[in-house]
């Protein structure tokens, strides 16, 4: 089971519809929320509780003449509402979530249709449209891969820009032959982003950094905007709606720009190199860093081993993490003496045999060289 991710292509109509759609599911998330806290019976953490709240809204609320511009809306949008409300309550009652929070608009649109089950699922044809149910058929900007089932839709905006995502029941055919099978080491690093064993390495991609110099700018020449505070009831002018929507756009496409050089480098990688090693980072540690913290949660590190690792069934490659505390770039490649390597010195230099290596390689050599001894956690 994966999901495929495709931008819709909407005209002023449809583009409303989805908007109306999604604020349809905000209100019926808050109107959940609200009456789930407003009302003593309706709390505690049963399952019957969000089930009696979604009886009212059908019997009740949608009935009011005030709630008639519902029925005009696909009902399949309130059903996966009230069941996300229902989810959220017991992720916070098993201690994996926080109490749900009332939804803004500003926090962005999304809505979820889906069909009753999986004998009604939809049959999707590799083709440049999408039949969404309950909403009807809409033009993507590039086509499904192959044919699908899917049964769960969930349509969302990035800025000015709609996606619908959708979960296949599907498993892709790993190509059997690899280019390369001899073990390969992964460093990453924050200045070229991933450096191979072999000397192949990958740097960011460029528009990233514009983009974020684009952003600096942009909220820099804008700092004097009256910014929307509720808690002192001020209102963002318009001029400073215009700006959130500016910064929205940005933040948009260095997200897309991200996430198509991660997509793009992990396939590469993974249709070459047959056995793949790389660091068991921690990220979270390495965030705590503040120094490091921008640049590494900007990289996408942690992604970057999560695209390699659920890549590897279907491209058939293994991944194996190395312990985390293995002094990969401490080490000398070529005899195996131990040295200290400050941050900012990019060559190993070795004391001992005087070998001359650039860091990020060194440590990608000595990840493909390292033995697990026993205590190998292949993925
Ligand atoms: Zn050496």
């Amino acid at each position: 089971m994966y999901a495929i991710k495709r931008e819709l292509k909407l005209n002023h109509k449809e583009r409303t519809l989805m908007a109306r759609h999604s604020g349809y599911a905000r209100f019926c998330y808050n109107y959940a929320l609200s009456l789930y806290q407003g009302v003593k019976e309706f709390q505690g953490a049963s399952s019957k509780k969000v089930a009696a709240i979604e009886r009212v809204f059908t019997n009740h609320v949608k009935k009011l003449p005030e709630y008639q511009w519902t029925t005009t809306l696909s009902s399949r949008v309130y059903k996966t509402t009230f069941r996300h409300f229902g989810e959220a309550l017991s992720r916070c009652f098993k201690g994996l979530g926080k109490f749900p929070r009332f939804k803004r608009k500003k926090d962005g649109d999304s809505f979820t249709v889906d069909t009753a089950d999986w004998n009604h699922a939809i049959l999707l044809k590799p083709q440049k449209s999408i039949k969404i149910p309950t909403l009807g058929t809409f033009r993507l900007k590039e086509a499904i891969p192959f044919p699908c089932m899917a049964q769960t839709f969930t349509v969302s905006r990035t800025a000015d820009k709609w996606y619908v995502s959708f979960a296949i029941k599907a498993q892709k055919i790993p190509p059997l032959f690899h280019p390369v099978v001899e073990t390969v080491g992964i460093d990453l690093g924050v200045s070229t982003f991933a450096t191979l064993s072999d000397g192949n390495y990958y740097e960011s991609p460029r528009p990233l950094t514009k983009a974020k110099t684009k952003l600096s700018k942009t909220q820099w020449r804008n700092r004097n905007k009256q910014l929307g505070q509720r808690k002192l009831g001020l209102k963002a002018s318009n001029n400073a709606q215009k700006h959130y929507r500016r910064i929205a756009k940005i933040h948009g496409k260095t997200a897309n720009q991200r996430r198509d050089f991660l997509q793009k480098t992990t396939t590469e990688i993974s249709k070459k190199y047959a056995h793949i090693r790389i660091e068991d980072l921690n990220v979270s540690g390495m965030i705590a860093n503040h120094k490091l913290a921008a640049a590494i949660s900007d990289c996408g590190f942690f992604e970057f081993r999560r695209e390699l690792e659920y890549k590897s069934a279907m491209y058939g490659t293994t991944v194996e993490l190395v312990d985390r505390w293995y002094p990969s770039s401490k080490t000398c490649s070529n005899c195996g003496n131990i040295q200290s390597m400050p941050l900012k010195e990019r060559v190993f230099y070795c004391q001992n045999c005087s070998a001359i290596i650039n860091r990020d390689l060194n440590a990608a050599i000595n990840l493909a060289h390292y033995s697990f001894s026993g205590k190998a956690s292949s993925v």
